[in-house]
């Protein structure tokens, strides 16, 4: 069962037993920086601690729930116009659960990729599609999709969660006020003064909260010395974050310049525009060069 993160709060060792004596949740708790994470073991727990927490006006988010999160793989080899519903019924055929195939995009021109990305439910064979090297009478190769941004909540710009999993206040991405970000005074803002200054619901800083330069932003790259190779960031990355179930990245994965990855804002706003613009389709970033030159930029500054 995923945490409930607590905003921490003094008193939040008798929080704890009331929750537990009072209220008869079966609750044990376990301090990190700003939060305190708090453990429950059914979901009936999740739902009564969430409400109690909401009664006593106490600001949380609730971690996504991996065990019920679809397994992505991609998979590189098939030919360009392959139909996405041929891939399905494959797949179903090899006694896979699909959910959903989606076809990768450039960034900027939208045009096809040769990339299919799976998601699958985990199903106790799950761990076998990585040995999958052919299909449809093509030699293929099959990868765990690996997701290097970071999700923002929309609501209290805080990571790891989304607005729907959100009890926490609101909190601006442009000025860090206590408003949703569409209610921004800013919006109607008639003139430059008028304006508040732009400020990191974050870290305080001068930028907006989705800024990827913040030094809050739990971002892995963030770790990577200034004027490191794009190549040699995405290998560290892979190594990092991968949990390749044949033990380790191949050579020629390490090697291959990462030209498919995908470099994208996953901010919740983005997304949205994504799904009303293309559908839901997964795009890729087509200018990977100069995305990263700025995002090592970005990390000179930092360090
Ligand atoms: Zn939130
Ligand atoms: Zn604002
Ligand atoms: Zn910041």
């Amino acid at each position: 069962m995923p945490p409930i993160m607590l905003r921490r709060i003094a008193e939040y060792p008798v929080l704890l037993k009331r929750i537990n004596t009072v209220q008869k949740i079966k609750c044990t708790a376990k301090e990190t920086g700003e939060f305190v994470k708090l453990f429950v073991d059914t979901t009936d727990d999740v739902r009564k601690l969430t409400k109690y927490l909401e009664e006593q006006n106490l600001e949380y988010y609730v971690i996504s729930d991996k065990a019920e999160k679809p397994v992505k793989i991609v998979i590189k080899g098939l030919p360009i116009n392959t139909d996405v519903e041929e891939i399905k019924n494959e797949l179903t055929q090899l006694d896979y659960q699909v959910q959903k195939v989606n076809q990768f995009r450039k960034f900027k021109t939208k045009e096809l990729l040769p990339i299919f990305q799976i998601h699958l439910s985990k199903t106790p064979n799950i761990q076998d599609i990585y040995k999958i090297d052919q299909l449809m009478y093509m030699v293929v190769r099959v990868e765990k999709y690996v997701n290097k941004t970071v999700r923002q909540c929309y609501k209290c710009q805080t990571w790891q969660h989304t607005s729907q999993q959100c009890g926490m206040k609101p909190k601006c991405v442009i000025c860090a006020g206590q408003h949703e970000s569409l209610n921004c005074p800013n919006k109607v803002a008639k003139s430059e003064e008028e304006k508040l200054p732009v400020k990191c619901a974050n870290c305080g800083g001068p930028h907006t909260a989705s800024y990827k330069g913040c030094p809050k932003y739990p971002k892995i790259d963030r770790k990577v010395t200034p004027g490191a190779s794009y190549a040699s960031i995405a290998q560290r990355n892979n190594n990092a974050v991968t949990d390749n179930p044949r033990g380790g990245k191949s050579k020629q994965e390490g090697s291959r310049p990462p030209r498919d990855q995908e470099i994208r804002s996953e901010q919740e706003t983005s997304r949205r525009a994504e799904g009303v613009n293309s559908g839901g389709i997964p795009t890729i970033e087509g200018g990977v060069q100069n995305n990263m030159l700025s995002i090592n930029g970005k990390l000179c500054k930092l360090i």
